[in-house]
C-alpha cells in the first residue's frame, strides 16, 4: 500500500515537472521542432541545422577625461596596452590626430559579450565626423566617416507672452532645442533691427511668425541657417521681413512693398543678443532724486557695448552730473541721441569725431546717478526730448527696383504661404 502511494506521488510529481519544464521551455522556433520530430523516423531527411544564435553586441560609451591619455581610455575599455598601440596607429592613419583630441570625447566601444575584447571602436572627433575602428584577424583597421547635415525649411510662430526669448521658448524650443531657439530670437532681432526693439517693444499678446532653414547635425545638433521670412504683429499693426536677393540692393531683406528693411536708425543702442534674459524688459531703476529723468533705461552687463544707433559727429564724451559718463551724439534732420551712466568711451571717440551706424561708441556702466548697470538712453529732437519709439519710428527704407519687383512679389507670395503653414516642417516651392 504504501510502495503503491510512493509510486504515485513520483508520477505526479514526474508528471507536474513536465508541465513545468513545457511550459517555461524557451519558444523552439517551428523547424526546430519539425527536425526534432523528424529524429525518429527512418527516412532520412535533410537536416536543417539552425543559424547559430548571433551573440548580442555589448555596447557602451565611454568619454576621454580631461589630461587622460588615449591609452588609459583604451584600457577602461578593455584593451592591453600591447593593443592599445595597433589601435593608436590605426586611428591615426585615418584622421585622428592624437594631439588634438577634446576631453569629453564620446568613444562607443562594441564588443561580442560583457568582458571580451571589444572588436570596434567608434571615436566621435566631432558631431558630424568620426574614425570607425574594427578588430579582424589581421589586427586593427581604420575609417572616416563624414555624416551629413541635412537643411529643412520650417514654419514657427505663436503668441509673445511675455519677451522674445520666452516666446522662442515657448513656441519653436521643439524645433530648435538648445541653444538654437537663442540663435533664432537674435536672427529675427538682428533682421527686425530698425523697425522693431525687441527688448521693449514686445507686448502680451503680440504674435510672431517665421520660415526659417536650419541645419540639423547627424546627432539631432540644429542650427539656424537663415530666416527667410518673418513678421511680428505688435499691438496689432504687422511688420513683416522676406528675404530676397537683390542684384541692385545691398540690403537682404523687404518688408511685404518690396522696401529694405534698413533706415537711416536702429531702434536700440545695445544689441538684442547682449540683453540678458534674465533681465526683462520691465526695468525700471528708482531715480526719483533725478528729475530731468526722461529717456530709456536698458538693463545689461557692466562692459556691454553700446553701438551708435545712426551715423552722426560725436558732440562730447566726458562727465555730466546725474549722466556719470555721457556721450552725445549729433545726427542728421536735427536729431541727437545722449547714452548715460557709462563705464568709459570706445577708443577715438571724443568731440568732433565721426561715427558710424552700429559702431562701438562706449560700454556700459553705473556711473552718475544709477542705482545699477545699466545704459541711459535718450532721443532729442529739435533740442527737445522724445519718446524713442515714437522717434525712432523709421520711415520705409530704399523701394526695390521695378525691375526686380516681379521677382520679388512671387517669392513674397511662396513665403506668405508657407508662414500660414501650421508648425513644422514645410516646403517651400524652388524658386
Ligand atoms: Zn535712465
Amino acid at each position: 500500500m504504501k510502495k503503491l502511494a510512493i509510486r504515485a506521488t513520483t508520477y505526479l510529481v514526474v508528471a507536474l515537472l513536465l508541465v513545468l519544464a513545457l511550459r517555461f521551455t524557451p519558444e523552439i522556433p517551428d523547424r526546430r521542432a519539425a527536425d526534432v520530430l523528424q529524429q525518429g523516423t527512418p527516412v532520412a531527411v535533410s537536416r536543417v541545422v539552425p543559424a547559430p544564435a548571433r551573440t548580442p553586441i555589448v555596447a557602451r560609451t565611454e568619454h576621454l577625461g580631461r589630461g587622460e591619455t588615449l591609452t588609459a581610455l583604451l584600457k577602461r575599455a578593455g584593451i592591453s596596452e600591447d593593443a592599445a598601440f595597433d589601435v593608436i596607429r590605426a586611428a591615426t592613419a585615418s584622421a585622428l590626430n592624437t594631439r588634438y583630441l577634446r576631453a569629453g570625447m564620446p568613444v562607443e566601444v562594441k564588443s561580442d559579450s560583457a568582458g571580451e575584447t571589444p572588436r570596434e571602436l567608434v571615436f566621435h572627433l566631432g558631431i558630424d565626423r568620426l574614425v570607425r575602428l574594427v578588430r579582424s584577424d589581421s589586427g586593427w583597421k581604420g575609417s572616416e566617416e563624414r555624416l551629413a547635415w541635412k537643411t529643412d525649411t520650417v514654419a514657427v510662430g505663436g503668441t509673445i507672452h511675455a519677451n522674445l526669448y520666452q516666446a522662442m521658448e515657448e513656441q519653436a524650443a521643439a524645433m530648435f532645442p538648445g541653444h538654437a531657439k537663442d540663435e533664432l530670437a537674435w536672427a529675427l532681432a538682428d533682421i527686425f533691427e530698425y523697425k522693431v526693439d525687441m527688448s521693449r517693444d514686445l507686448q502680451g499678446g503680440d504674435r510672431f511668425r517665421a520660415l526659417v532653414e536650419r541645419d540639423v547635425a547627424p546627432n539631432g545638433a540644429t542650427r539656424v541657417h537663415r530666416v527667410l521670412a518673418a513678421s511680428f504683429t505688435l499691438s496689432g499693426s504687422e511688420t513683416s521681413a522676406f528675404r530676397f536677393e537683390s542684384k541692385q540692393s545691398s540690403a537682404s531683406y523687404f518688408d511685404a512693398n518690396g522696401k529694405s528693411l534698413r533706415a537711416q536708425f536702429l531702434r536700440a543702442p545695445l544689441e538684442f543678443r547682449r540683453i540678458s534674459s534674465t533681465f526683462g524688459n520691465r526695468y525700471h531703476p528708482i531715480l526719483g532724486r533725478w528729475k530731468a529723468h526722461k529717456g530709456t533705461d536698458y538693463a545689461a552687463s557692466p562692459g556691454t557695448p553700446v553701438r551708435a544707433i545712426g551715423d552722426a559727429t560725436v558732440v562730447r564724451a566726458g562727465w555730466a552730473g546725474g549722466y556719470g559718463n555721457m556721450l552725445e551724439l549729433r545726427h542728421r534732420n536735427g536729431y541727437v541721441t545722449r547714452y548715460g551712466h557709462l563705464r568709459g568711451f570706445a577708443k577715438g571717440i571724443r568731440a568732433g569725431a565721426r561715427v558710424e551706424i552700429g559702431q562701438t561708441v562706449a560700454y556700459v556702466g553705473t556711473t552718475g546717478l544709477s542705482t545699477g548697470p545699466h545704459l541711459h538712453f535718450e532721443v532729442l529732437v529739435g533740442g527737445v526730448q522724445r519718446d524713442s519709439r515714437v522717434a525712432l519710428r523709421s520711415t520705409s527704407g530704399e523701394p526695390l527696383t521695378a525691375r526686380e519687383r516681379e521677382a520679388f512679389d512671387h517669392l513674397r507670395a511662396q513665403m506668405l504661404a508657407s508662414l500660414d503653414a501650421a508648425p513644422g516642417v514645410v516646403t517651400v516651392a524652388q524658386r
